[in-house]
């Protein structure tokens, strides 16, 4: 008897941890890792841009000098009209790519069908165009609503959102300012956003500081947003010659 309902117990706790996962859009949206594990993501949006250059390669020469893993969020529109630099990020073997909508578009504003295909063009351009599979989605501007979330898990794309915000495309802010922020927030399986399309004016010199004393101090190692979430902080791979 007593068995039985414990059991009982057990099914119907179960079915309503189901039933407040399927309700519950925001469970979908990824802040953090594990608060248990000693590294972060380092996070970088490729949103479009105007004017070119668009691509900051003194930051992804950095990144790319020190081993320092990171994950960049391509829009498509950004990929399409930087073509070279796409190719140079994606033989980086300890960057990952995620994509970050067709056009930059105001998701929530669309929908959901108009959302799935802001989110599945990008997905398709960089399978087609540059053969890499993608399975993270980072939301434009960060906005979404309850069908963003549902058209991305639609899609199989895990949404990648943040706890840490740097703030590095505000013309106001100095590096020490952004630094002092990122420094008082990060903390364990923390996700930080930056950019990496030349928007940032700081942003080279404030993941220069972050990774050579603020994490180091802190014992937190820079890991992909996926290894992060597997909670697996991988050593540095060197880069291809
Ligand atoms: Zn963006």
């Amino acid at each position: 008897m007593r068995h039985i309902l414990i059991g009982g117990l057990l099914a119907v706790i179960g079915i309503l941890t189901l039933d407040a996962l399927a309700m519950d859009a925001g469970a979908q949206v990824i802040t953090s890792g594990p608060r248990t594990c000693p590294a972060v993501a380092l996070t970088f949006d490729l949103c479009p841009v105007r004017n070119k250059p668009g691509f900051d390669a003194a930051l992804i020469q950095l990144l790319k000098e020190r081993n320092i893993p990171a994950t960049m969020f391509l829009s498509g529109r950004w990929a399409t009209k930087h073509d070279s630099e796409t190719r140079s990020l994606l033989a980086v073997p300890f960057f990952e790519i995620g994509t970050h909508g067709q056009t930059h578009a105001h998701l929530p504003l669309l929908e959901r069908g108009a959302q799935e295909v802001e989110i599945q063009d990008a997905v398709t351009l960089l399978a087609s165009r540059f053969g890499r599979p993608t399975t993270l989605f980072r939301p434009p501007y960060g906005e979404y609503n309850d069908e963003t979330v549902q058209a991305a898990r639609a899609l199989r794309q895990r949404f990648i959102y943040w706890d840490v915000v740097s703030g590095d495309p505000d013309p106001s802010l100095s590096a020490e300012k952004i630094l002092d922020r990122v420094e008082r927030r990060v903390r364990k399986g923390s996700i930080l956003i930056f950019h990496a399309n030349g928007k940032g004016r700081q942003t080279r010199e404030v993941i220069d500081r972050l990774t050579a004393e603020v994490l180091p101090k802190k014992g937190l190692t820079p890991v992909t947003v996926s290894e992060l979430l597997a909670c697996q902080p991988q050593p540095p791979t060197p880069p291809r010659p």
